[in-house]
């Protein structure tokens, strides 16, 4: 295959790379990830027969014009147009990872490690397995603080606490059927011993919806519990347990202010119900399901 450009972002495509060609050209994944297209079979196929803003605009998105010469280079590529007989040179087209432009853009809210960095406004997150961080944005991944599937603290391989997050425990708890406690703090009481070697914060996250595991560790050295170094570390450790709880909490909350619609689709339903069973009459169920949407009766 020669190589094609994404129409969004404009990078460079190969046979490795993974896209989806939609009516004006293909779309690479970052950029299907970025506009939250779920590639199932099904929306790949209906993705083949819509124009990118017609994608966009399914998503929620505004329209976005194409660079002409990213439309043309894929033209050429397709061999539609035949590279020698187009007059103007192709502008080579800039290569451009929206994902690790966002990383590069990225300004954290809070600063407790390198290794997870929050941004309470756009509610993301970006996170490197890298422990020893030289300061790249390519080390990073970005997320959605939905994308937090579970965390735990531990010192010295006990579970000093965990998520209580309803959703780790779609499938059996994620580490090991501990159990979780509710929203409880360092509440699984004290690790014996007057030494500690290794402390650190577990997190389970979801990429591209598989379960990803970062290790940020706190201490990797025998330290004394009554040292400074002991007292820092573990007080930077509670932040970052509190910090994704409060995230957690963040979710927990939109998912609350989303759930009235819900509730009125549930009313309706059962309005509707009433109506089937003959209960109510048809002028009835109207007038209730009017009331029931805030109109005048
Ligand atoms: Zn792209």
């Amino acid at each position: 295959m020669a190589s094609k450009y994404c129409i969004v972002c404009s990078s460079r495509l190969n046979m490795f790379s993974t896209f989806v060609g939609c009516i004006d050209g293909p779309i690479c994944k970052s950029c299907l990830k970025h506009m939250k297209c779920v590639l199932t079979p099904e929306n790949v196929e209906s993705m083949h027969n819509q124009t990118l803003n017609e994608i966009r605009e399914s998503h929620g998105l505004d329209p976005i014009n194409i660079n002409e010469n990213v439309i043309k280079a894929n033209a050429i590529a397709d061999g539609q147009i035949p590279a020698e007989s187009s007059s103007e040179a192709i502008v080579p087209v800039e290569e451009v990872d929206p994902e690790l432009a966002a990383i590069e853009a990225f300004t954290p809210t809070d600063s407790i490690t390198k290794q997870i960095k929050f941004d309470d406004k756009s509610k993301q997150v970006i996170i490197s397995k890298f422990r020893h961080i030289v300061y790249s944005p390519k080390v990073y991944t970005l997320h959605s603080y939905n994308d937090i599937v579970d965390f735990e603290y531990e010192e010295d391989g006990h579970v000093v606490t965990a998520s209580g997050m309803g959703k780790a425990l779609i499938g059996g708890a994620l580490f090991g059927g501990l159990g979780f406690i509710g929203g409880g703090l360092m509440g699984r009481g004290k690790v014996k011993g007057d030494k500690c070697t290794k402390m650190g914060v577990k997190i389970i996250y979801l990429d591209n919806g598989k379960h990803e595991t970062v290790y940020i560790p706190f201490i990797e050295t025998s330290t004394k519990k009554n040292s400074f170094s002991y007292r820092v570390n573990k007080e930077l450790a509670e932040k970052l347990i509190l910090k994704l709880m409060d995230i957690t909490k963040i979710v927990e909350d939109e998912k609350a202010l989303a759930a009235p619609t819900n509730d009125l689709a549930e009313t309706i339903k059962g309005y509707k119900q009433l109506l089937d069973d003959e209960a109510i009459t048809q002028e009835e169920f109207d007038m209730l399901k009017r009331k029931a949407m805030g109109l005048d009766v």
